[in-house]
């Protein structure tokens, strides 16, 4: 058996740096005189279906990305992306399997079956390794089956005061290689879309820093388009400053479905199988283990450093017409196919999954008053 104390202290040197560059929120002037007519959403708590709390599992120096000994096993790890693992999974697993690369060994377990283990395990397929998922729980009881879903790779990945500036490159690689994997999966069944996306305020916002409001740490142009300053001749909102861009956004359920589906039809295994702590790592008969547990990861790896940041989702029964996002102080929207998805919120450091309605409450009642206000 692996020595604990050996596993621990090397545990305890942790992996990769990050960055100090600020995001900018470049808006330019429409480059049309097009309007936007935008469908009125249906909004009345009796049409709350579903509510949930998510926890995002935030690490001040940005997601571990790392290689290390412990034992007779190679631990790589690959968690921690706070609020953008579902835009990044494809770029971190990228480079999680260049360190598998590296060792040489073609049987692999993945451990965690959310977006992040799924992508990285689907990588390892395309390159002939044998992987088994091993995981506590399935979808959808997994933190990226309650997340909201749109490309936001910058969302609370660090916090850049203490990210080391290295970690800008390694963001900004992940960040490309992700994006571009995401084009090869449009146009199957939906599972991920590019939809209009509106930023609906009375003054004018910057890039939202602040990681309970969004923690956008860095901006990458040339990906997806810039916003654009609407006039209020193009748009039927009372407030002044109205933007919109084309955005990404993926159809949670059907796309883990899809992730699951194509894995195990490449072979691939899934067990439910929970790690209690390090030693059970041991147990595992491959020696390569991919570690994509995200918040779980803390205990076991005693990760002082991964910390929470919850949002609560209040889900609407869906409405074909409304297939936009839009964000407004206080509560946001993304419409869904699986439904119309409110929210809004990052409650740093809590680890209650308990959905409070007052939340709901209160991203029903800003997005009533805004509807209201809207020119029909
Ligand atoms: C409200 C909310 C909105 C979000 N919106 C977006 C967004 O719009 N865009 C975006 O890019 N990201 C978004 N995110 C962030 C994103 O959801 C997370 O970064 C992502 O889900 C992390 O994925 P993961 O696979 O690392 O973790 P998880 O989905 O938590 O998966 C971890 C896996 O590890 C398994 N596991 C854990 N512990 C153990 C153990 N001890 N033994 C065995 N298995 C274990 C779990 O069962 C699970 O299968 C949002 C998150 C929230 C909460």
């Amino acid at each position: 058996m692996m020595n604990r104390r050996h596993f621990i202290s090397a545990a305890a040197l942790t992996g990769m740096g990050a960055a100090s560059a600020m995001a900018s929120c470049a808006t330019k002037p429409s480059t049309t005189t097009t309007y936007h007519s935008i469908p009125k959403l249906k909004l009345s708590l009796d049409r709350i279906v579903k509510e949930t709390v998510g926890l995002r599992p935030f690490r001040a120096s940005g997601p571990r990305i790392a290689k290390e000994e412990l034992g007779s096993k190679t631990i790589v790890h690959n968690y921690g992306h706070g609020g953008s693992g579902w835009s990044l999974s494809w770029g971190t697993g990228n480079m999680a399997r260049e360190l598998v690369l590296s060792t040489g060994e073609r049987k692999i377990a993945v451990i965690g079956c959310g977006t992040v283990g799924l992508a990285t395990a689907r990588l390892l397929q395309e390159k002939g390794y044998e992987v088994t998922i091993y995981t506590k729980d399935l979808p959808p009881n997994v933190t990226s089956s309650v997340a909201t879903g749109t490309w936001s790779p910058a969302s609370r990945v660090c916090d850049p005061k203490v990210a080391k500036p290295e970690f800008k490159q390694v963001w900004e690689e992940a960040t490309r290689f992700s994006f571009r994997t995401f084009q090869f999966l449009l146009g199957i069944n939906d599972i991920a879309m590019w939809v209009d996306e509106y930023n609906v305020f009375p003054e004018r916002q910057l890039a939202p820093t602040d990681l309970a409001q969004g923690g956008e740490a860095f901006h990458l142009s040339g990906l997806i388009p810039e916003r654009q300053e609407l006039s209020a001749k193009q748009h039927p909102f009372k407030d002044k400053y109205v933007s919109w861009r084309s955005n990404m956004m993926f159809n949670i359920p059907s796309y883990l479905h899809h992730q699951m589906s194509t894995f195990v039809m490449l072979g691939g295994k899934i067990k439910v199988h929970e790690i209690k702590k390090l030693e059970d790592l041991d147990a595992l008969s491959e020696k390569c283990i991919v570690n994509c547990m995200g918040l779980g990861a803390k205990p076991i790896f005693n990760d002082e450093e991964l910390t929470p940041i919850s949002g609560q989702l209040a889900c609407l029964i869906p409405q074909p017409e409304i297939n936009y996002k839009l964000t407004t102080k206080g509560a946001s929207i993304i419409a869904r196919k699986d439904g119309i998805y409110l929210g809004g919120n990052g409650l740093v450091g809590n680890w209650d999954t308990t959905p409070k309605r007052e939340y709901t409450e209160k991203f029903v009642d800003v997005l009533q008053q805004l509807m209201k206000e809207m020119k029909s």
